[in-house]
């Protein structure tokens, strides 16, 4: 009977562990609560309420040659998801690294100020890059401040080269190859 109590007891503390696990790897608050939501076809894309749509898609500067790149009819007027769909699929013919079943998050803060904050209370540093990628949230932070074609392409080409891979090349090569990824969409980009 004790044994008994005893497994019981053990089974409880397990089922609790479990559950405060759960709660732990799911309730990351990154200050994102109120944030605007948009699906892609590879990104769920939140947003401050702040932030224009308008003025980020100028930022991006996705162009027509982007989509003939990536086999996109031209016609099609494309929303901030469909931009970033785009960019994803022109990192990845860069990179020669297709991916089939990919989907991540991109968190648009509304300037580098929030982005410091959440970089802060995701690794306790102080300052944040201009934008940077968590491989364990498999989302994209970045802001309103730095939101470019070659900034969020560097930020989608480590999100491509970590699933990519099934043994992870070292953090220098993921820089090397995410930088070029940055600075052939901004060659691509000059003169739009
Ligand atoms: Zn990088």
């Amino acid at each position: 009977m004790a044994f008994i109590r005893k497994t019981y007891k053990i089974t409880i503390i397990f089922v609790i562990a479990f559950f405060l696990k759960i709660n732990t790897s799911f309730a990351v608050d990154d200050g994102f609560g109120a944030a605007k939501k948009i699906e892609g076809k590879y990104f769920t894309v939140y947003y401050s309420p702040q932030l224009e749509i308008p003025k980020l898609l100028q930022q991006l500067n996705i162009s027509p040659s982007d989509n003939l790149l990536v086999g996109r009819p031209l016609d099609q007027g494309l929303g901030l998801a469909d931009m970033l769909d785009v960019l994803f699929l022109r990192a990845c013919d860069i990179l020669d690294m297709h991916l089939y079943s990919f989907h991540g998050t991109v968190k648009i803060g509304k300037d580098s100020i929030q982005l410091n904050n959440i970089y802060n209370y995701l690794f306790r540093k102080n300052v944040a890059p201009r934008s940077f990628y968590v491989y364990d949230l498999n989302t994209i932070y970045t802001s309103a401040d730095n939101f470019s074609r070659g900034v969020i392409g560097h930020e989608i080409g480590h999100a491509v080269i970590s699933h990519y891979f099934v043994v992870q090349p070292s953090v220098k090569i993921q820089e090397v190859l995410a930088m070029y990824v940055e600075y052939q969409l901004k060659r691509s980009g000059q003169g739009n």
